[in-house]
């Protein structure tokens, strides 16, 4: 039976995160990505479902209701949530799903999937974040002061992730994710990971 792998990528806001996802996603044409749900606005480019599902806060709240979160989370202002079925379907069929959630959803996911493989992904410094930030164009001022005060105790949490990776030169953080997505794959878990995640 093949081996499902969950990995769970957190990074403060502006760290390069979606940009390293999109960077190694050619790598690994069988990774599934999990869409979450949020009340935040779409920005330009992004679009419904393939980013994330974009609900009204009535919707989201309707669906923490019904218990269809795996996890949910008010970040910066807004509510994000993985739909739980996804996962559970991509752990029962053995494939490997990347999470892309904020660092308190994360610390939930580790409860209840341990063997889920955790990457914190950082900027250099706070200096270069904030510049990232700005320079991407898509946050607000308020915004932006936001992310930076949630960026901090982001931070100290960085010991719940098994792997860190300092996002300095894309090319070569984007290298170093992908050599831990194909060590993690190659037989980290003795057993499947339903087995061990109930
Ligand atoms: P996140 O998903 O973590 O919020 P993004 O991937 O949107 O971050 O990246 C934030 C901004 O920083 C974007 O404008 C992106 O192009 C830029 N960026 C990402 N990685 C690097 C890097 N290694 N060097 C310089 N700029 C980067
Ligand atoms: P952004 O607004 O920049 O897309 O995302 C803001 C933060 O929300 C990021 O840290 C991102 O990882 C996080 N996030 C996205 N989806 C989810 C989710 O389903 N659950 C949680 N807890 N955080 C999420």
């Amino acid at each position: 039976m093949k081996k499902g792998v969950l990995f769970v990528i957190s990074a403060p806001s502006g760290a390069g995160k979606s940009s390293l996802i999109e960077k190694i996603r050619p790598r690994f044409p069988d990774m599934l990505y999990s869409v979450s749900c949020t009340t935040r606005p779409p920005r330009p480019h992004e679009i419904e479902g393939v980013h994330y599902y974009f609900l009204t806060r009535d919707r989201f709240q309707e669906m923490i209701d019904r218990g269809q979160f795996l996890e949910w989370k008010e970040v910066h202002g807004n509510r994000y949530g993985t739909p739980a079925p996804p996962v559970m379907e991509a752990i029962r069929r053995g494939h490997r799903m990347i999470l892309d959630i904020d660092v308190q959803g994360a610390a939930e996911v580790f409860k209840a999937f341990p063997q889920a493989v955790g990457i914190f992904i950082t900027a250099p410094d706070l200096k270069i974040l904030e510049q990232r930030l700005r320079n991407r164009g898509t946050d607000s001022e308020a915004s932006i002061l936001t992310r930076m005060k949630n960026a901090r105790r982001e931070l100290e949490q960085a010991e719940l992730f098994a792997y860190g990776i300092v996002n300095d030169d894309l090319n070569r953080a984007a290298k170093e994710l992908s050599a831990i997505i194909i060590k993690e794959s190659e037989g980290s878990f003795d057993r499947p990971i339903q087995e061990i995640s109930r």
